[in-house]
């Protein structure tokens, strides 16, 4: 199938700087279990996958147009740029954002 066909015509281009690392990633991480309000589950069991994908997204050439895609189309899921849906979700309200990951600034 032609992806051009089916993407949204806003959708990055992943191809400029080569293969995404999140490609070869465990999906699981960057779609970690959500209650439907966007919070992690209570037992926090996600937590260690969110981090494999965060510090996934740390480094890659294409964090800074992932996130904004994520930001401008709001009902996107799971982990775009580092961020969580719930994080994304306080960026738009203009809120401060911890990030989780120990080597990440404050934003
Ligand atoms: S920033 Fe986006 S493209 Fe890069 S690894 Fe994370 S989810 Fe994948």
């Amino acid at each position: 199938m032609f992806l051009g066909s089916i993407l949204p015509a806003d959708y990055p281009d992943f191809e400029e700087f080569g293969t995404a690392p999140c490609a070869e990633s465990d999906p699981d991480a960057f779609f970690p279990e959500e209650r439907p309000d966007g919070n992690l589950m209570p037992n926090r069991s996600a937590y260690p996958m969110e981090r494999e994908a965060k510090m996934t997204c740390r480094d890659c050439p294409y964090k800074l147009r992932c996130l904004e895609y994520a930001l401008k189309n709001e009902d996107t899921q799971g982990i775009w740029g580092g961020f969580t849906e719930q994080e994304r979700r306080k960026l738009r309200r203009g809120m401060p954002v911890r990030m989780r990951i120990p080597e990440a600034k404050h934003i």
